[in-house]
């Protein structure tokens, strides 16, 4: 009975939370909104300031909202991403520093360009590169399926590459690439902000910036042309980028003399100054909120199929519901979860407004409720064949004896595996950066193309989710233990 009322609580805590997180975007805005979507780690073009995102793509946006009376709501994701979720209606559109190529022009439409950029070189200032002509024999860094890394795969040489500029440049820092080829601007941010290294005057190739739209979205595609080139004409485009390239300078941190002194200045840089905690903070509880719901999802869904899959095996009936299980196991253990996690993301839920946390519950969940199927059946089948007989002979049903009798020694005889999976499931979340979700560990890589530091953010994210595993095995042995009390 106490377990059952338990079973519903679970249930119905699952449901709320779902109702909520579904329901948590969907507040009423009086303005027609539109999605746009932007990697943020792109000065002045995209940029966290606190955690607000700003620059001349969001003034821009800004100002085409004011004369249309629409609203732009932001959403930072991987820009190796970007033109997949504007193709599949994810986003409406994409302002990100963008470069018009022809690639790109047979997937989805560009508006009028409304700014011109070039792919720079930054190199050490003692550097042997001193033009494109040097590239070919040194390691290139470049942004993932950025124009960039289009040009320098095609005309220089394979590069590395990099999830974005910022950490292309602390590779170079840190002496893995002797030079990254990036768009000029946040190219000069960069520069500006760490010691030591240069832009080389020739330019690797000329570009222009465009927004672009799905195919076929014209109505849209006429608004912004049209207020692009009334900005264009009254000056406001002109404005909102110069008065960006004016401030396009963070400021120089004066390098602190010896060990722990530098490292004191760079915990103040990394986690005190702009309140740059608030993203290890907030990324915490979104992957808490995540692993949680995606754990009981495992387990509810887990606990079904284990027994329908050892009641096939057992009696023999449900010999469909096996099969179609058997199915899902395969598929879903066969199967990376962040080739899974983006499927469902882009072509399950591909057209429909979802939250973010909740396809990332879902993903985790029916991911996680496949190893707990396998757990538990491997529970059910370690209880003595002889207990079944043993309940069935003392006048309960298969159900009851399942229910009372074999169930409760499985569970017993699994927990350590089921806690290893849970454990394993935390952990696993920290992929939600690959559908831009600000988890732990995304909060730890904005924090990185802020400051240029790998150490100190990459540390502390590690501390937590160690802090975490530690605090969830503590928990785990607790019950082993009341179990184990029981059994006496
Ligand atoms: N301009 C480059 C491109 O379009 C990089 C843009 C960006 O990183 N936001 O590929």
């Amino acid at each position: 009975m106490n377990r059952l009322r338990a079973l519903n609580a679970l249930l119905a805590l699952l449901l709320v939370t779902l109702l909520l997180t579904g329901c948590e975007r969907q507040e009423s805005e009086a303005l027609p909104t539109y999605t746009v979507g932007m990697e943020a780690t792109f000065p002045p073009y995209e940029f966290y300031r606190g955690t607000e995102i700003v620059g001349i793509d969001v003034d821009i946006l800004k100002e085409i909202g004011r004369r249309n009376k629409v609203s732009f709501k932001l959403e930072d994701m991987a820009f190796d991403s970007i033109i997949t979720a504007v193709q599949t209606g994810k986003v409406d559109l994409v302002a990100s520093g963008l470069t018009v190529t022809e690639d790109r022009r047979k997937q989805v439409n560009f508006t009028r360009s409304y700014a011109g950029a070039k792919q720079v070189i930054i190199v050490p200032e003692n550097s042997s590169v001193k033009g494109v002509a040097d590239l070919s024999n040194v390691r290139i860094g470049v942004q993932h399926g950025s124009s960039g890394d289009t040009y320098v795969t095609e005309h220089i040489r394979e590069p590395e590459r990099y999830t974005n500029g910022a950490l292309a440049i602390s590779a170079m820092n840190a002496g893995k690439v002797d030079a990254v080829v990036l768009d000029n601007a946040p190219a000069e941010n960069h520069v500006a902000g760490s010691h030591g290294l240069v832009i080389l005057p020739e330019p690797v190739v000329e570009e222009q910036y465009a927004m672009a739209l799905r195919k076929g979205n014209d109505k849209l595609l006429n608004m912004l042309n049209i207020t692009l080139d009334e900005m264009d004409a009254d000056g406001t485009l002109a404005a909102i980028i110069e008065q960006h390239m004016r401030e396009n300078k963070p400021e120089m941190q004066e390098q602190a003399e010896g060990l722990f002194a530098r490292l004191a200045d760079d915990f103040q840089t990394d986690f005190i100054k702009n309140g740059r905690w608030h993203y290890l903070l907030d990324g915490l509880l979104v992957t808490v909120e995540i692993a949680l719901v995606a754990a009981l999802i495992g387990i509810v869904l887990g606990f079904l199929i284990a027994v329908i899959r050892s009641t096939a095996d057992l009696t023999g009936r449900l010999r469909l519901l096996d099969w179609i299980c058997r199915v899902y196991l395969t598929v879903v253990r066969g199967t990376p979860i962040v080739v899974q996690l983006l499927i469902i993301y882009f072509v399950i839920f591909g057209s429909v407004d979802i939250s973010k946390v909740l396809v990332a519950m879902v993903a985790f969940g029916l991911n996680s409720a496949a190893y707990v199927a396998e757990i538990i059946r491997s529970g059910i089948m370690s209880v003595d064949r002889g207990q079944m007989e043993a309940g069935r002979s003392l006048g309960m049903s298969y159900g009851t004896t399942m229910r009372c009798v074999i169930l409760p020694q499985a569970f017993k005889n699994v927990l350590p595996a089921l806690g290893n999976e849970f454990i394993v499931l935390l952990k696993e979340t920290s992929i939600c950066g690959y559908i831009a979700l600000q988890d732990l560990t995304k909060g730890g890589d904005i924090i990185r193309s802020q400051t240029y530091d790998a150490f100190l953010p990459l540390f502390a994210v590690a501390a937590i989710y160690l802090c975490m595993v530690m605090l969830l095995s503590h928990l785990l042995k607790k019950l082993e233990l009341r179990l184990k009390k029981n059994e006496r």
